[in-house]
């Protein structure tokens, strides 16, 4: 006998479920049971959902590992009643919290999918509706009562994807997200197209266990024409710096000045972590390739790969609270822990 999926639907603000303050014009929160009464179309679903939302929710620009570590928690603390949870979220920051939690949920063998939406669910044209019904959808798939998914996931705009290879491309269009290196998971058409050689595998896992406490002691630096030497100094001076993400140009290339390689250096001899991710919405970085990183990879700077720059900053405030000896970060960083790099 197959028992029908119990999802988590867990609201912590953004666009989905706001509502416009008549007064001033801006979108505020409202709410969240009555987002449920504007889709009774969810009776329909197949699965059993029941609803939780944060006190107070929030648009994703003030997220922050505490808020991250909320949504951490309530999984945590249901993981055994539910079969898949469904976050509704700010598309602003989702692809950083969904990178997050990727991370701080080690052994994962439930989907967690992220969804939200560019207007809002009582809007004519939203686009609302079909994001969170196809994400409830996917998150209750099982076979053989097993999930079908057991990764942290993000859906919009008809595509399931890794979250933690997501980044928002776009504040207008409802196709928000992309994922540059690597494809999507399900598409929705007619019928839910899947790829299942994509999923992270259902392996034989252990206990969920999930990492709270983060490291903010972390920067990311873009690098331009022009960056000065008084601005690079300042930045690695930070006295409780502890991890660098660092944007450089197509396949990992930056300044060859003197002064440049030399702060790095000196930051890298004081224990701070520096990666090398590229600006480019796609592709990988390869240290060595040119000149131009040849130094970079001598001193010891530590390739981002083909990551986003959301999964290598939440990597970082997560692998710093890990127990990683000086000498090992390097090579766990380079290592795909949850899917986020190749
Ligand atoms: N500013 C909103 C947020 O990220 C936008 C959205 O919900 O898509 O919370």
């Amino acid at each position: 006998m197959s028992l029908k999926a119990k999802i988590l639907l867990l609201y912590t603000g953004g666009t989905i479920g706001m509502s416009k303050d008549f007064e001033t014009g801006a979108l505020k929160a409202f709410n969240f049971n009555k987002l449920l009464q504007k889709i009774p179309e969810l009776k329909q679903l197949d699965c059993e959902i029941e609803t939780l939302s944060f006190e107070e929710p929030i648009d994703s620009s003030n997220m922050n590992p505490l808020e991250w570590t909320k949504i951490a928690n309530v999984i945590e603390s249901t993981y055994d009643q539910f079969d898949g949870f469904v976050v509704l979220h700010g598309s602003d920051t989702m692809s950083y919290t969904a990178s997050a939690m990727s991370f701080m949920l080690e052994n994962l063998a439930k989907p967690v999918i992220f969804t939200g939406s560019q207007l809002p669910i009582g809007d004519l044209r939203t686009d609302a509706k079909e994001n969170l019904i196809t994400a409830i959808q996917i998150a209750s798939l099982q076979e053989n009562n097993v999930p079908v998914i057991s990764e942290v996931c993000l859906y919009f705009e008809y595509k399931l994807y890794r979250g933690n290879r997501t980044t928002k491309i776009n504040a207008e269009h409802f196709k928000a997200f992309t994922s540059p290196n690597y494809p999507h998971l399900i598409e929705s058409g007619v019928h839910l197209k899947k790829w299942p050689d994509l999923f992270l595998p259902q392996k034989k896992r252990g206990e969920l266990i999930v990492h709270k406490v983060l490291d903010t002691n972390v920067v990311i630096i873009k690098i331009f024409p022009g960056i000065s030497e008084m601005v690079v100094n300042a930045i690695l001076a930070i006295p409780a710096l502890q991890g660098v993400v660092l944007e450089t140009y197509g396949s990992g290339n930056a300044p060859t000045e003197e002064w440049f390689i030399s702060l790095l250096t000196k930051a890298i001899d004081r224990g701070v972590h520096i990666v090398n991710v590229t600006q480019c919405s796609g592709g990988s970085v390869n240290m060595g390739q040119y000149e131009t990183s040849t130094s970079m990879k001598q001193i010891g700077v530590i390739s981002g790969k083909d990551i986003t720059t959301e999964a290598a900053i939440t990597k970082l405030m997560y692998l710093l609270q890990q127990d990683v000896a000086a000498g090992d970060f390097k090579t766990i960083f380079e290592t795909s822990l949850r899917g986020e790099m190749i």
